[in-house]
Parts: C-alpha cells; structure tokens; sequence
C-alpha cells in the first residue's frame, strides 16, 4: 500500500467525522497519538504495542493532511526524494536533518 492508497483509506473510514471534528480538535487527538507513542519507545517491552502506536501516528497525520487538502505522498516525495532537502545528499552530509 502506498502512502497516497493509505491516506484514501484513511479517509474512507473516517473523513466524514474527523472533518466535522474540525482541525483544531483532531490536532488534539493527533498529539495525544504522539504521546503515546513516545510512551511505547521508551517502555520498550511491548512490539505489538509500538507497531499500533505507528500505525496510529501516520493514521492521524493523514486525516490532519486530508482535513488541510495535502496529499501526503507528493508533498514527501517532493521534498525528499531527491534527498537531504538542504545539502541534496543521501544520506545526509550537512548535519541539518
Ligand atoms: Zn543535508
């Protein structure tokens, strides 16, 4: 599945209600995802966890990319399929990423 057939799905589920949410509340459910997936690195003990944990993360910056009209898949390869988006080497040899 690609990042753009991902963020499709993503809206297929749940567009219709993250949208009617609006931005400023699904950027809170959002962050709180964040949070929980830092608690799942630091614990460490828990792989289906984490994995979930990811899963969530990028399920919410898509909705978030949706709700704002991006298109997750061309911004990214847009500013980094030709690299380190600064010095344009891969990998990175400027120190900025
Ligand atoms: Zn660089």
């Amino acid at each position: 599945m690609s990042i753009r057939e991902f963020q499709q799905l993503i809206e297929r589920i749940y567009f219709e209600k993250d949208a009617g949410r609006g931005l400023a509340a699904t950027h809170m459910w959002f962050s709180e995802e964040v949070g929980e997936l830092t608690r799942a690195l630091r614990r460490d003990d828990d792989r289906q966890n984490l994995e979930e944990e990811f899963a969530d993360v990028l399920a919410w910056l898509s909705t978030l990319a949706s709700i704002k009209g991006v298109d997750l898949e061309e911004v990214a390869a847009r500013k980094y399929a030709g690299g380190c988006p600064y010095c344009h080497a891969a990998p990175c040899g400027c120190g900025t990423g």
